[in-house]
C-alpha cells in the first residue's frame, strides 16, 4: 500500500482504477442528466411533411402575379392531411403546424391579407417558402440525432421524444452506498445526550453523490467495533462503491482500515499530502467487487476528499468525460501562510472586481467548521510546496458554485 501521496498521484490512480459502467434500458422519462449509451437514429422526418409556420392562407407564389383574389377552397389545420393539390387561382385556409396542400409553395400571413366571401386578397408580396417548414428540415429519417456521451438535458430530451423514443440506453448511474462510522454519532432526531452529535457527513455526502450522478444509499451508523463496521460493509458489497466516513486514521479506535483488509479488500493507497483530509483510503474488492474510499470523518474533510477523489470517479463510471470543476484564476483579498508540505484546499468565497475575481478565505479553515464549508464558493489551491501566497498575488480555485460563472459570463 502507498502512503502520502501528492493530490494528483492519488486522483490519478483512482481514475484508471474505475471505468465506465455498462449500459442500461431506462424511461426517457427518468433520464434526465444521464448519459447516452447509444447513437439516436431517427425512422421518421420532423416535420414528417411540409407545414405552416403561421395562420395564413397557403397559395402557389406564382398565382400572385394575378391581380384577382384568390378562392379559399378548405381549411389545414395543424394534425389534417395535405388533401387535394390547389389549382391556379386556388388558396388553403391554413393554421401553424398545418400541412402545405400538393401544389402550394408558401403561405401568406393572416395580417397581410384581407378575406371574405371565400377569397382572399394580398396586400404584400410573398416569395416562394416563405412561411413554410420544409418536411425533414429539423429532422431528416436516418440522420443521428444523438451522439452516444451526450448529456441528456432539457433539449436532448425533448428531440428524443420528438423521434418517438420513450425508452433510450444509458450509462448506469453508480450505486453508492454510504456508511458512517463512531459511538458519538446519532441521528439528527436521536438522543443528543452525554455530548453526542448528529452524522451529519451522511447528509453532505449522500447529497454529493446525488450531484455527481450517483445513486446514494444510506446504510446507517457502525458502532466503533469491528464487528459493527464489518456486518456493516458487507452490507454494502453490492454497490458499485462504498463510502464510509471517520474511523480511518491512527486511533485504536479507527477500525476501518483492519476490517477492510480482513474482508479482503486490497488497499491501494492511504494518506493524501492535502489539507484538510489527509487520511484518505482507497480501495477495491478483486476486479469485480465495490471500490472502496473510506474518508475522514471531520465533516470538512470529509467533504473536501469526496470533491477531489470520489466525485470524479463517480463521473467516469456514470460515462461523464467533464470529470473536475472548472478553474478560475483569482486574486487574493490576504495573503496565506502554511507550512510546506500539504496542499491546502482554501474553503474561499469570491467577488467579481472589474475583470478580476478575489479571492477571500471563508475565516476559520478547521475542518470541523461545517459552516465554512456551506459559505464556500470555490476551493482555492495552496500548492504543497509554497509557504505563503501574498495578497493581491493570483491562485486558481476550484468553482464550487456553478452559479458563480454565470454572474462572470452575464456581467454581473
Ligand atoms: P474520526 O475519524 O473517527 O477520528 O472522526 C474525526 C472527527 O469527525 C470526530 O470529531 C468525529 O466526531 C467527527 N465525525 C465523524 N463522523 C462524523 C459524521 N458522520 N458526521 C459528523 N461528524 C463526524
Ligand atoms: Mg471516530
Amino acid at each position: 500500500m502507498q502512503t502520502g501521496l501528492p493530490a494528483a498521484e492519488a486522483q490519478q490512480i483512482i481514475l484508471e482504477a474505475v471505468s465506465t459502467l455498462p449500459a442500461e434500458v431506462c424511461a426517457a422519462t427518468s433520464a434526465h442528466g444521464r448519459i447516452l449509451a447509444e447513437a439516436v437514429v431517427s425512422k421518421r422526418a420532423l416535420p414528417p411533411w411540409s407545414v405552416s409556420a403561421m395562420d395564413g392562407y397557403a397559395l402557389h407564389a406564382a398565382d400572385l402575379d394575378s391581380k384577382d383574389a384568390l378562392e379559399v377552397v378548405r381549411e389545414n389545420a395543424a394534425g389534417s392531411v395535405p388533401g387535394d393539390p390547389i389549382l391556379p387561382g386556388q388558396a388553403v385556409r391554413i393554421f401553424t403546424g398545418g400541412p402545405l396542400p400538393p401544389g402550394a409553395d408558401a403561405v401568406a400571413r393572416q395580417e397581410d391579407t384581407e378575406a371574405g366571401d371565400g377569397r382572399v386578397r394580398l396586400a404584400v408580396s410573398v416569395p416562394s417558402g416563405d412561411n413554410v417548414r420544409e418536411a425533414g428540415e429539423d429532422i431528416a429519417v436516418g440522420d443521428c440525432v444523438l451522439e452516444p456521451g451526450t448529456r441528456l438535458g432539457a433539449a436532448a430530451l425533448g428531440v428524443l421524444a420528438s423521434v418517438g423514443r420513450s425508452t433510450v440506453s444509458v450509462v448506469q448511474a453508480p450505486r453508492v452506498s454510504l456508511l458512517s462510522s463512531g459511538d458519538e454519532l446519532i441521528e439528527p432526531d436521536g438522543d443528543a445526550a452525554r455530548g453526542r452529535i448528529v452524522s451529519s457527513n451522511s447528509y453532505s455526502l449522500s447529497a454529493q453523490v446525488d450531484e455527481a450522478g450517483g445513486v446514494p444509499l444510506y446504510t446507517g451508523i457502525a458502532a466503533d467495533t469491528p464487528e459493527a463496521l464489518e456486518g456493516m460493509l458487507r452490507a454494502a458489497m453490492t454497490s458499485h462503491v462504498i463510502v464510509s466516513s471517520a474511523g480511518v486514521s491512527v486511533g485504536d479506535r479507527d477500525y476501518v482500515r483492519p476490517v477492510l483488509e480482513g474482508l479482503g479488500c486490497e488497499l491501494v493507497f492511504w494518506g493524501v499530502k492535502i489539507k484538510p483530509g489527509f487520511p484518505l483510503v482507497f480501495g477495491r474488492f478483486g476486479e469485480c467487487g465495490p471500490f472502496v474510499f473510506g474518508l475522514p470523518g471531520n465533516p470538512v474533510s470529509a467533504m473536501v476528499t469526496f470533491e477531489e477523489f470520489v466525485r470524479p470517479a463517480l463521473l467516469k463510471m456514470g460515462g461523464h468525460t467533464r470529470l473536475f470543476r472548472p478553474r478560475v484564476r483569482a486574486r487574493l483579498a490576504k495573503s496565506l501562510r502554511k507550512a510546506a508540505g500539504r496542499m491546502h484546499l482554501v474553503r474561499v468565497t469570491l467577488e467579481r472586481r472589474g475583470d478580476e475575481i478575489v479571492a477571500t478565505s471563508t475565516g476559520n479553515q478547521s475542518s470541523g467548521v461545517l459552516r465554512s464549508m456551506a459559505k464556500a464558493q470555490g476551493l482555492l489551491i495552496f500548492p504543497a510546496d509554497a509557504e505563503a501566497l501574498e495578497e493581491g498575488a493570483h491562485a486558481e480555485v476550484q468553482l464550487l458554485d456553478p452559479a458563480f460563472l454565470a454572474e462572470i459570463d452575464s456581467g454581473l
